[in-house]
């Protein structure tokens, strides 16, 4: 049984975790799975990518300078901001958005 977005299209599917991860981090396939999390699918079998929102978790921000993940600390205090593009970016590295280059994707 083929698993299909609301739109009728297919969703895309891995063989592994690794191969649907990959798939996620590679920025050929940013935004749009940009920290998006792999799951395996009940009714297919194979692997999906979903935002953690839609698995009932909270959503994972990268930081679109250094990449790494950003969470927030434990004071429940953000440690990054969120562009209109979607982005993230870390307090640190925010220091430099703007300041040189505007940011590009
Ligand atoms: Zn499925
Ligand atoms: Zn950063």
């Amino acid at each position: 049984m083929d698993c299909r977005r609301k739109n009728g299209t297919l969703r895309a599917r891995f063989r592994s975790q690794a191969e649907a991860e990959a798939f996620a981090a590679d920025p050929a396939n940013h935004p749009a799975y940009l920290g998006d999390l792999a799951h395996l699918c009940e009714k297919c079998g194979f692997w999906h990518l979903s935002r953690a929102e839609w698995l009932g978790l909270k959503p994972r921000y990268f930081c679109i300078k250094c990449k790494n993940e950003i969470k927030p600390s434990e004071n429940g205090e953000m440690e990054f901001y969120i562009l209109l593009s979607g982005f993230a970016v870390c307090k640190p590295c925010s220091l430099m958005v703007g300041e040189s280059s505007p940011v590009v994707n």
